[in-house]
């Protein structure tokens, strides 16, 4: 990325932007400016900034500007709103909720940490149940959540708190001053625009935003240089579940799903040391030659509440030669992807008893990254902190999801009750002085990332973002210099409780 470029802003702006001045973030909030209604008169009122040889319009001037609106980045929003902070949210669809909603991941995971659900990711929950989404199967711990409502629960979030969304805008560069971002570009649906901001916080799961601004990162796994399998995950509507569950739990006796329609679960994965019922059916797809081995390996599909006969399907899988970090070996993935969907969904519609009259009924509108980019930050979590169920000060909440990175076939748990804490300082880096990183690109080894990256986990991450986000500004400290356990214990989102 290049950011030599010259941006002819005021040294008093920069100081405004990086929060050297008196006026804090409650500060502006107080000043009784009038509420910003269109992109006209956004750029009336902050002007235009050199990039790249051209001037082009300052959309916003905020506190602080969120890329990527997933679970992370929605956190963060808005946890930094409800905090003070006028905020931006950037977000490349129209729809907020990353993965969980246009990568059809579903449901949110089980931290299998006790007592790990910070504030915002209970009134997630709680805000699903008032939409009719009742998330809890009353068996296990995972929540079943539905992703258009989820879409609509985080519109309102942001909305109630004064968050501005623009969507279908994609972050495409930041701009430096010395260790500082002072804006970032945006392509949005009118062409290129700037946001300046005091506080960015990287919430775009590939660490975009950071890698833009030089923040150091790596990618894939240190051992073989491979990410994480992508998939292209779908839903297919028409199904029987009542007949499918019939058929799976009581005729074939297959206990894998705990719980009962509505919620309910099919799975089989070949290279797993268990031995699920449904590996048969697919074995024999493969032999007739509908399904390949590698279509075979792994499937996986759960009902999903409020959309009845449909199911949202964990797979294909598809293999670890296509890469997660390459935009051109990416895209042979999706065309790849979609012909091992339409192949799997033909093999269980032939095959298997409820899904005779299934179709494919949604396809993701992005492939499912488990793993790309992660950032080198202050604090690097590793394998031994899962172990050892590291503790820290400055924790920013628990999680305790098994090591589950597929490709690699690690597979590692816990004992009941065990987990480990997230740093503060994983969220940061040395050399950003107001970069806040959130979600599964956090600063983490490739094994350790494969169990904190899950949706709570990256909630309640994007969460202590935001609100370390608002205190840093209305305090005067840089983003990388905030010490998590110096903000009261009412403010933070998670204490740590230290052994
Ligand atoms: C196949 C698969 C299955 C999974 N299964 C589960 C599961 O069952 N349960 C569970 O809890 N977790 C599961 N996960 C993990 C979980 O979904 C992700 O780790 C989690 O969603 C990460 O959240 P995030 O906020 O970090 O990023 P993401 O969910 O990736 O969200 C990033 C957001 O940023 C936006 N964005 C990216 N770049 C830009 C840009 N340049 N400009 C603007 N916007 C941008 C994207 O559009 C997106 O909305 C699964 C993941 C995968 C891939």
């Amino acid at each position: 990325m290049d950011n030599s470029f010259e941006i002819p802003i005021s040294r008093r702006d920069i100081m405004k932007m990086t929060g050297m001045t008196a006026a804090g973030v409650i500060a502006a909030e107080t000043t009784g400016e009038p509420r910003i209604v269109s992109a006209a008169a956004n750029n009336r009122e902050n002007g235009t900034i050199k990039y790249a040889g051209r001037e082009i319009p300052v959309l916003y001037s905020v506190d602080v500007c969120v890329a990527g609106g997933g679970p992370s980045g929605t956190a963060a929003a808005v946890m930094a709103a409800r905090n003070g902070a006028r905020t931006v949210l950037i977000e490349r669809s129209v729809a907020l909720g990353g993965l969980a909603v246009l990568g059809c991941v579903y449901p949110f995971m089980d931290t299998l940490a006790p007592d790990s659900d910070t504030p915002y990711v209970a009134e997630v929950k709680e805000r699903l149940r008032q939409h009719g989404i009742e998330p809890f199967d009353g068996v296990t711990q995972q929540t079943w959540h539905n992703p258009e409502i989820l879409a609509l629960v985080y519109d309102e979030m942001c909305a109630e708190v004064g968050v501005e969304i623009l969507y279908q805008t994609v972050l495409v560069d930041t701009v430096l001053a010395g260790h500082t971002i002072t804006a970032c570009i945006v392509q949005t649906i009118a062409g290129l625009a700037a946001i300046r901001a005091r506080i960015f916080i990287d919430g775009t799961g590939d660490a975009f935003l950071a890698r833009a601004a030089g923040a150091p990162y790596e990618q894939g796994y240190e051992k073989t240089g491979n990410n994480q399998p992508l998939s292209f995950r779908f839903e297919m509507g028409g199904i029987d579940v009542e007949r499918l569950y019939r058929h799976v739990a009581v005729e074939l006796q297959e206990d894998w799903c705990r719980s009962k329609p509505p919620y309910f679960e099919i799975a089989e994965a070949m290279h797993r040391k268990q031995r699920y019922k449904l590996e048969e059916l697919m074995a024999r797809g493969v032999e007739s030659g509908e399904i390949t081995q590698e279509e075979a390996e792994y499937m996986q599909a759960y009902t999903i509440i409020g959309k009845n006969g449909v199911m949202s399907m964990n797979c294909p899988e598809i293999p670890v030669k296509f890469s997660a970090t390459d935009p051109v070996s990416y895209s042979k993935a999706v065309m790849y992807g979609r012909k091992m969907m339409h192949h799997i969904a033909g093999c269980l519609i032939r095959r298997l008893p409820g899904f005779e009259k299934a179709f494919i009924s949604r396809e993701a509108a992005m492939l499912g990254a488990r793993e790309s980019w992660r950032i080198r930050g202050r604090y690097y979590l590793t394998e031994s902190d899962y172990h050892n169920q590291s503790r820290f000060p400055d924790a920013v909440c628990r999680t305790a999801w098994f090591i589950d990175a597929h490709g690699e076939k690690v597979s590692e748990k816990l004992p009941a009750g065990g987990f480990y804490e997230i740093p503060y300082g994983s969220l940061v880096t040395e050399k950003i002085e107001n970069l806040i990183v959130a979600g599964r690109c956090i600063s983490a080894s490739f094994i350790l990332q494969a169990s904190m990256r899950i949706q709570p986990t990256c909630m309640s991450i994007g969460e202590a973002a935001g609100i370390a986000a608002a205190w840093g500004l209305s305090h005067k400290i840089a983003a990388n210099e905030i010490k998590w356990y110096a903000i009261p214990v009412g403010k933070r989102s998670y204490v740590s409780k230290m052994r």
